[in-house]
This record gives C-alpha cells, structure tokens and sequence, in this order.
C-alpha cells in the first residue's frame, strides 16, 4: 500500500485574527430570544425548521448566565445526527457545575441536528451533511436554513465554541481536540481542553468550527470514539476537557492541573487497504507506530493471508475502521505523524500515560507536570 501524505492543516499568515479578547456580553438580558438574567439557568428551545407536518422543529437549548461580566462560550453537538457524544458531555457539565457558572454565558445546544438525531442518522432528511453548510444561508436548502439559524442566533452571539464530534459510522477516533493553531485565540482553547493530542487544521468549508472561527469566534472541535454510543473515557475526557476550557476562560473555578503531556500533530495521513478482503486489525486509536510496523492484514474467505498493510510513518493512530470487511481503498488508520515528538510520546506512554484511547481500565492522563508540543 502506498499512503499518500495529506497536510492536516495549511501554512497561515501569522497573527491571523490575533484581536484582543473583547466579550460581547448577553444583551438586554435576553439570549436568541430568551431572558437570561446574571445568575440563570434556562431550559430554552430555538426554532430550526418545521416538519412535513407542519410542526415547529426546535432544538432544546441550556442557557446559563454567571453573576459577572465574561465570556459567551457555546457547546454543540450532534451536529452530525447520530454522534450523540456530545449529549453525554453537556448533561455532565451541567451537573458538575450545579447549573451555575462565575463569570459570562454558556449556551449547549447539544443536539444541532434534530432530524439525524431522531432517527440516528448523520445526515439531514435531504441527505446533506449539515456540517457542510455553515455559515448557512436564510433563502438556501434545507441544512443551509437550519445552519443560518443556528449560526446567527446563537454563535455569532458567543466569543469561543466548542463543537463535540465522533468519528463516522464504521470508524472510531482518538479522544483529542482539533482547531486552527495559526489563530492564537484557537490555540488557547485547544491548549486549555486538555487533551495529549491536538490536531492542527481548520477544517472543511462549511464546517461549523472553521465557519465560526473565520467569523471571529474561535471554535475548536472535541473528536472521541464512535456515532451512536457513550463510551465512557470518551465522556470523561470531554467533560474534563470542557470544564478546563471553562476555567481558563474564567467562567468556572479551577479545574486541576493541565496534562502532563500536550503534542501538536500537524500532518497525518490515511493508510489503506488495496485488497478487499477480511481484516485483522493490529492497532487502535491512541496507539503509537514506528514506521514499517503492522497496521491490518488482510484475509480471504478461505483464511489465507492477502496482504500485510504497514504504517508508511512513525506517529499517533487517531482513528481506525471498525468495520472488519475492506474494499480496496478503504481507509484502515489514520496515522498523525510525529518526528521530533515521536521519543517524548513513547517515553510518556512508557511510563504509564495515555493518549486518548477510548476503551476501558485507562487512566484519563492528567497530572502534574509541564505541557510541551
Ligand atoms: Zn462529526
């Protein structure tokens, strides 16, 4: 097999919207429609679209209001219907906070798309890809409305995003955080989630994150595990990760030390199958290879070994295919390449760390300690 090396971001001017943090502030007490005096917790709704019988589609929004002046922060997920990750998440934000935060606003919107979400579809009832459609648009197709509502409502309305994802159906991720690391703003919040890997991209056109963040709210993309399940590590991961962000941002008080290990992954690249056959996978996400080693080996029907498909250079596995059956080209792992970081990462793991696997038994790989890239 032959991967071809694919940048994980692009070169960026440097200091790319590097503004002064200035906080817009919740106005006249009201939020997307909504009173949300200092000190409040409202379970809202916001209208999106109607349904093929004429019903108001709303999604259930979570507003809550600090006693002080701050930062505006919103939460998505679910944006693709049937990564539900994100509901877990917000749910024990809330609860871990009592409902109650210091300074600023936080707005969860933790089911974006409704339609997907109902019937555990990524998708839209038109089959688009509502992650696609940002920053939307009022007279577009169906997911370019929904987008535009939710895009002007309620995150222009904010200063910094969070929007929580899985990997797609038939796949599963690392736990790690992705965003532009050429906006500063992007890069603190990235930094400030916790998580050992962070991915530097800024994402497809369309996409929420990179929509959001052109538009001069740095967002940064939460990636754990797989659509339709509630893995634990994956939750607990995020739900540290969003009470980190919190504390820096000042909206919530400290939430314990930063890990002690932070590496920066700034190309990757998707090793294949150029067999179709039955895989035997060797590695899962969060997992370190040196190049030439075993990713997958592929079988026929009768047991007979086809192909052994090896990792084209040494990094991080920040997903795999969950699917055991392959066509040729179907994506088997996906490797961040680590060069100068590889030794750091390994003596890390060595001594017991963690880089985001989502399985069970492992530790959630914060301590004490300084956080590199
Ligand atoms: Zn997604």
């Amino acid at each position: 097999m032959s991967p071809r090396a694919k940048k994980a971001g692009k070169p960026r001017a440097s200091g790319k919207a590097a503004k002064a943090p200035k906080w817009k502030g919740v106005k006249d007490d009201a939020f997307a429609g909504h009173a949300l005096r200092p000190g409040d917790f409202v379970e809202a709704e916001l209208k999106v679209s109607e349904s093929v019988l004429h019903k108001s589609v709303d999604l259930p929004m979570l507003l809550v209001r600090g006693e002080m002046p701050g930062p505006t922060l919103f939460i998505t997920g679910a944006v693709h219907g049937d990564e539900v990750l994100g509901a877990a998440i917000v749910r024990r934000v809330l609860d871990s906070v009592e409902r109650r935060i210091v300074a600023g606003a936080l707005v969860c919107l933790p089911v974006v798309n409704r339609f997907g979400f109902d019937q555990g579809d990524r998708y839209l009832p038109d089959r688009r890809d509502l992650n696609r459609h940002f920053p939307g648009d009022a007279d577009g197709n169906m997911a370019a409305r929904i987008a535009h509502t939710v895009f002007h409502r309620v995150v222009l309305a904010c200063d910094r995003g969070i929007d929580l994802h899985t990997a797609a159906s038939g796949h599963s991720n690392l736990c790690h955080i992705r965003g532009d690391a050429g906006d500063p703003h992007v890069r603190e919040l990235m930094r400030a989630f916790g998580t050992p890997i962070i991915v530097d991209g800024d994402g497809p056109r369309g996409s929420l994150r990179r929509a959001a963040t052109e538009a001069g709210v740095p967002t940064v993309l939460y990636e754990a595990g797989e659509p339709r399940r509630f893995q634990p590590h994956a939750v607990a991961l995020g739900h540290q990760g969003v009470l980190h962000l919190m504390a820096r941002l000042g909206m919530v008080g400290p939430a314990g030390p930063r890990p002690p290990l932070q590496i920066l992954v700034r190309q990757s690249a998707w090793v294949r199958a150029d067999h179709g056959g039955i895989i035997d996978l060797k590695v899962e996400p969060g997992d370190l290879v040196r190049k030439g080693d075993a990713i997958a080996t592929v079988f026929n029907p009768y047991g007979r070994e086809v192909d052994d498909v090896l990792a084209a250079s040494s990094g991080v596995v920040l997903g795999t295919a969950t699917d055991p059956l392959a066509h040729p080209g179907m994506a088997l792992a996906h490797i961040g390449h680590l060069d100068k970081t590889f030794a750091r990462a390994k003596a890390y793991v060595d001594a017991g760390g963690d880089l985001g696997h989502v399985g069970w038994g492992r530790g959630l790989a914060f301590g004490d300690g300084d956080a590199e890239e």
